[in-house]
Formats: C-alpha cells, structure tokens, sequence
C-alpha cells in the first residue's frame, strides 16, 4: 500500500467512528476509516442492536398478560432461541451492508486492518503507514476479565455468550455494576431462566433518582429476579452440576456480608475499558495509563489535531452508543475546520427493561448537593390516560428544576416508551427551557408524554390531573 494522506483518519468503525467519517466526508475532506473488526462496532454487532431485538422480544411475552387483561386469550407461547438469534444476526448483517454502502456512496476509504499510531501525523495499519492531517481516535472499549479466582473456567462468560449459545443457561448468575445486566436479567428471567443479578453497588442504579431505581426494583423482583447488592465474587470453582460462586452476599443490617455459595449455569460478567497502550497514544505524548482519553467539550485531545470520541472516552457508566455517535460528528466539524462542541451535562442514560428507564441531567440529590435550591415535580403514568390504558402502575416522570428561574436540570422517567420521551426532555435541556415552557407544551393525546407537562405544572405547584 502507498503511503496515502488523509484529512481525516478515523480509527474505528462503530457508532461514533461511522458519523465521525461520513460527516467529515460530508465536509469536503478525503477520508479513510479503519476497522480492525466488525463494521458497526459493539453496538451494532454485539450491543444495543442484537441486545434491543432480545428486550423487545422479552417485551411481547410480557404483553400477553395484559392482552389477557384485555380479552386476548392467545394460547401459551412456544420460545424458538436460535429463531430468535438467526432474526438478529439476519437485521445485523443487512444493517452492515448498509453501512458499507454509506461509506462508499461518501467515497471514504475503508481500510480493513488494526490501527497503532506511529507518531505525529502516521498510523501503521498492519504493516502499513496511512497519513493524516486529522485523526478521530474511535476504538472504544475492550472486554476486561473480571478479577475473579478461576475467571477462564467454562462458565464463566461476558455477554457476547448470549449470542452465540444455542440455549440460554436455565441458573444464571450476572455479575457487575453495568446497568444493562439489568436488562439482560429480566430478558432471561422472561425466558424461564432463573436469575440472580449481583451488584457491587449498595443498591441497584446507584446514581440514578431513588424514586426510580426503587420502582424498577419492584418490578424486577416481582418477575422473580434475585437482586443482590453489595456483592462479591471471592472464588469461582466447576463442579459436576455446574460452576459454584463463593460470594459474600447482600451486607446484613451490622455491615457484615454473610458467605454464601451460588451454583449456576453461568456467571455472566459486563466490564469494558479503553486499551489505550494497545492504539499507541505514548506515540504522540499521550498518557497511555490513563483509565481513558481526557478531550475537552470540541473533543479535541492533548494532542494536536487528535480527536477522541464514543467510549475510549467515558467512564463504564457513560459508554452509550448516542453519545459515541453525537461526539463523531462534532470530532469531525471541529477536525473540517468548523465550530461544534458536546455538552456532557445533556447525556441521555437509558436501560431498555420494560418498563424503560431513561434519565437526563440531576437528580434531586445531586442538584442540591451543587447548590441549587429545587423545585421536583412528579406524575406518576398510573395518573395518566395511556398509562391506564397500559397499566403503567409503576411509571413516572420526575423533573427537577432550579427554584429561582425555573431552569430544568433533571428528566427521570421510568415506563414504556421512556427512552423516547427523554429526547424531547433533552431538548428542553439543551435549549436550556424552563418549568413554564415545559408545562405549556399541548402533547398529544392519549401519550405518556403528557405527563412530561403534567410533572412541570407539579413542580410549579399547579397540577391539573394529579390528586
Ligand atoms: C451488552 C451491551 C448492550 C449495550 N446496549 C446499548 C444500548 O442499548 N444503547 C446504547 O446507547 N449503548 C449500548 N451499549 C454500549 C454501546 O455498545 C457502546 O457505547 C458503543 O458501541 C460505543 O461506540 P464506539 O464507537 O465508542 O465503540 P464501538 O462501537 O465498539 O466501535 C469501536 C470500533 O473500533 C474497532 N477497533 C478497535 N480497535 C481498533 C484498532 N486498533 N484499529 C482499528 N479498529 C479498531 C472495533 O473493532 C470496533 O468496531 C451496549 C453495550 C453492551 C456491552
């Protein structure tokens, strides 16, 4: 290969490095993506997509029950698991295809190879140099195997097992602090697996608004989901009947964790980090041990005219595809010689259970611990009309807002169709909108985004449906 040059390099073919190269293609420049893997990266190929199929399909068994509540007797349900996985790999492949057309129809160079950077200006693809005016590091995250005595042993799994065994394990134990285990627990728990979902947290969704967390929690043991907090794997051991888990259980009231032994199945683990050492950042002065790439809001690196972007950036509890995706365009506006930039403020978090869990912004505890004093309003979808039509008994929307000038700081919903009623909360929130815009917005009617409306007139202490 010839040493070519580039505008713009991206390294990394998935949710944040496909907008980053299309839209810098979009801008004029002379651009080449090198993936060393799957095209679509982790979320396409391993993550939201094949994990989104999976949760709407737990999501039909559980509508049953209230087709039932409604007069629809079908009779019980049949589950097909590699019908299910040969549907997802089928939309996975045909969305892959999609992407290779994107990339040719924008005349971006696809060079198939791993990427190490050289040095100022180089990347070495397998041998080869490619050279750039602009780079867009767009890697990601690699699996991490979780610290646990015995972790090579059968068994012992992350989450990508679930795509490719033939059977979901009937005695599953799921392992980490990454909330979309939680997902995962309830589709198998709706498969017939027995679950038990262990989090080293002192409760589930730690960092999210307690009214929430503490509805989801209801909801998962209600189907029958063990939950365990502040749990500790201490050795993993395989026996005839399966693999045996020494942990400390749930802490007793005294702060002592009683020992106990799990046998299942599978232990399923969910831990994801930046390998930074491995892309060769220390070749252009960056920190290689560093637990991920520190940019500023252009996304902009130490380094110059180096852009990192998705989750070779974020912290575990900040690696979302959305993110990773709205970072690559502003990377390759900034690296085209525009002005754009991200605010970290306005990330969406979203867990695809059902019902969804979907937040933006702070919570009550957090604003105040940042000095706002704050008004919270609540309206919970058992008030509103979709909502009974849905027996929604355990949504709500939570909005926190600044008292003083009514800002909006915070959106937490939990029910069906959450994760798409928070965009119109971030919207509000990037076009920093008040209680008083909130509360006069005529959403349309019978929808659960009514009660977005209904929350802010709560806070603003006039609530038109609620008691
Ligand atoms: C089980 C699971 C479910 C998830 N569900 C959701 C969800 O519902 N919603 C959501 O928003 N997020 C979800 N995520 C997170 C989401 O997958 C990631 O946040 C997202 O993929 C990050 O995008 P990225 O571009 O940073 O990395 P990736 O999409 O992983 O892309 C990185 C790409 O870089 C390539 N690469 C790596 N090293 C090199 C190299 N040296 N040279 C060349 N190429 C290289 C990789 O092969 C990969 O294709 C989920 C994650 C998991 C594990």
């Amino acid at each position: 290969m010839s040493e070519e040059m580039y505008d713009v390099v991206v390294m990394g073919g998935g949710a944040g490095g496909i907008p980053a190269a299309i839209r810098s293609a979009q801008l004029g420049g002379k651009v080449a993506i090198v993936e060393s893997g799957d095209l679509g990266g982790h979320c396409m190929n391993r993550g939201c997509i094949p994990f989104g199929h999976m949760m709407r399909a737990s999501r039909i068994i559980k509508s049953l029950t209230l087709g039932r509540e409604m007069g629809l007797n079908a009779p019980g349900i049949s589950i097909n698991y590699p019908a299910l996985i040969r549907r997802q790999e089928d939309l996975i492949s045909f969305m892959r295809q999609g992407v290779r057309t994107a990339l040719r129809k924008n005349q971006i160079k696809l060079i198939e190879g791993r990427g190490r950077i050289g040095g100022k200006g180089t990347l070495e693809v397998d041998g080869n140099k490619v050279l750039f005016k602009k780079l867009i590091i767009a890697t990601g995250a690699q699996w991490r195997k979780p610290l646990l005595s015995g972790p090579d042993l059968e068994g012992v799994v992350n989450t990508d097992f679930l795509l490719i065994t033939q059977t979901p394990p009937q005695r599953v134990l799921l392992f980490g602090e990454s909330s979309f285990l939680i997902e995962i627990a309830q589709f198998l728990a709706r498969l017939g697996s027995q679950v038990i979902l262990a989090t080293t947290e002192k409760s589930l969704l730690s960092r999210e608004s307690k009214t929430i967390a503490s509805r989801l929690r209801k909801v998962l043991r209600e189907e029958g989901i063990d939950i365990r907090t502040h749990a500790a794997i201490e050795k993993v051991t395989k026996k005839e009947d399966g693999i045996t888990v020494a942990r400390a259980g749930e802490a007793a009231a005294s702060g002592e964790a009683a020992a106990e032994e799990v046998v299942a199945d599978a232990l399923v683990t969910l831990e994801r980090a930046a390998d930074l050492a491995g892309i060769g950042v220390k070749n252009i002065g960056l920190d290689e041990a560093a637990s991920c790439l520190a940019i500023n809001e252009k996304t902009e690196t130490a380094a110059e005219g180096v852009y990192a972007i998705g989750d070779i950036t974020a912290p575990s509890d900040q690696q979302y595809s959305h993110r990773a995706a709205h970072m690559g365009i502003v990377a390759a506006e900034n690296a085209m010689g525009k002005k754009a930039s991200f605010n970290p403020g306005a990330l969406i978090r979203v867990l695809f259970t059902h019902p969804e869990v979907a937040s933006i912004g702070l919570t009550p505890k957090e604003a105040r611990a940042k000095g706002h004093e704050i008004a919270v309003g609540a309206a919970p979808l058992a008030m509103n009309a979709l909502g009974m039509i849905l027996a929604e008994n355990e949504g709500i929307v939570e909005v926190v807002a600044d008292r003083a000038y009514g800002e909006i700081l915070g959106v937490h919903i939990i029910g069906t169709a959450a994760s798409e009623m928070i965009g119109g909360a971030c919207m509000a929130i990037q076009l920093e909108a008040t209680l008083n815009d909130l509360a006069h917005i005529p959403f349309p009617h019978p929808t659960l985004s009514e009660s977005l409306a209904e929350a802010a007139r709560d806070a603003l202490g006039n609530p038109i449906y609620l008691p």
